[in-house]
């Protein structure tokens, strides 16, 4: 759908319309225009024609046995494939009871390469609109109203770099969060970049109060140029620079994300230099244990060893969180999407 094609149809309509096509879209979720039945036939016909709703679609739904994950596999409208994954917090074990996240993708493939990641091994296709964003989020809406349940919180952490898309990407935050879109809070939505840091300094200047997450996974410079490529030409320092700037004006809190790969950035001398690190003001870690993908020997640490770090890390006065894992089994976790 193009939100700037559809006001021009309207011009010559009354200015309530396009809050009615808006409530149409994103409260009523409707699959086509014939559905919007407060429209005029006419209008509705010529909607369809000029801009239907959704250009992405469904190739293949898996949800996981606990029923905890659902994962999508989205075809664009010029063949790309794209993924998209909904956790439902609490089916299981965890005290957020009924909340849910939809996690979405932001490119086709993705041209930073990241050893960890299944996406960064595809190489990099295009960027996706602002529409086909929020058209991933709209989709995980529709199976939760069922459910009699909302999309809660927005990540931008599948597919792609969202600041090497930034403009589509606050595009799609914004219709994500306004009042007649999706009307998501911005605290309820998060972006997380493998540290671009021209994307960081434009997010400070926003004046958003969407989330920051930064994937760090290791605690020096050379450990990180091999795990996350890009680092070479963003060192960590510059990035925490860029951090330390963007809660200075923002005064909101950055979470750094680590994933724990056995014997490769796990050890107590690792957790005793992240704690250097990142022991400042709102900042703070979230262990992710490793989550296995075709082509890489990695492994993941031991829950023993990610004890032992996290220890470390709050003895050394590091906030840590420790990420739940959703969706291993249907290879929709952190890393494992590949478009397939
Ligand atoms: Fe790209 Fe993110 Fe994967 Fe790195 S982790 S290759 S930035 S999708």
């Amino acid at each position: 759908m193009d939100l700037n094609k559809i006001k021009e149809i309207l011009d010559k309509e009354p200015g309530f319309r396009l809050k009615q096509i808006k409530q149409a879209v994103f409260d009523e979720l409707i699959g086509n225009w014939a559905q919007a039945t407060t429209l005029s036939l006419d209008l509705r016909q010529k909607l369809e024609s000029i801009s239907p709703i959704y250009e992405l679609t469904v190739e293949k739904e898996l949800t996981s046995k606990d029923g905890e994950t659902t994962k999508v596999l989205l075809s664009a409208q010029d063949g790309s494939k794209i993924e998209a994954v909904l956790m439902r917090h609490g089916s299981t074990d965890l005290p957020l009871t009924g909340r849910s996240t939809v996690c979405i993708s932001s490119q086709v493939g993705c041209s930073l390469g990241c050893q960890f990641c299944a996406t960064g091994q595809l190489g990099f296709k295009r960027n996706l609109s602002d529409w086909e964003m929020v058209e991933q989020v709209l989709f995980f809406a529709k199976i939760l109203k069922k459910e009699q349940k909302r999309v809660d919180n927005v990540v931008f952490m599948g597919m792609g770099e969202p600041f090497l898309n930034y403009d589509n990407v606050l595009s799609a935050v914004k219709i994500i969060n306004d009042q007649n879109g999706l009307n998501l809070g911005a605290r309820h939505i998060s972006i997380s970049t493998c540290g671009v840091v021209e994307g960081i300094k434009r997010f400070t200047d926003e004046d958003l109060q969407v989330n920051l997450a930064i994937s760090l996974h290791a605690s020096n410079n050379a450990l990180r140029s091999k795990l996350v490529p890009l680092n070479k030409k963003h060192p960590i320092e510059g990035i925490l620079a860029a951090v330390d700037d963007y809660i200075k004006k923002t005064r909101r809190k950055v979470m750094f994300e680590y994933l724990m790969i056995a014997g490769v950035n796990d050890s107590e001398k690792d957790a005793q230099e992240l704690a250097k690190l990142l022991k400042r003001p709102l900042c703070f870690v979230n262990l992710i244990s490793f989550n296995p993908i075709g082509h890489s020997d990695f492994k993941p640490s031991s829950a023993a060893r990610i004890k032992k770090f996290k220890e470390i890390l709050e003895r050394l006065g590091v906030f840590v969180t420790q990420r739940h894992e959703f969706g291993k089994e249907i290879k929709g976790a952190c890393g494992q999407l590949a478009g397939k």
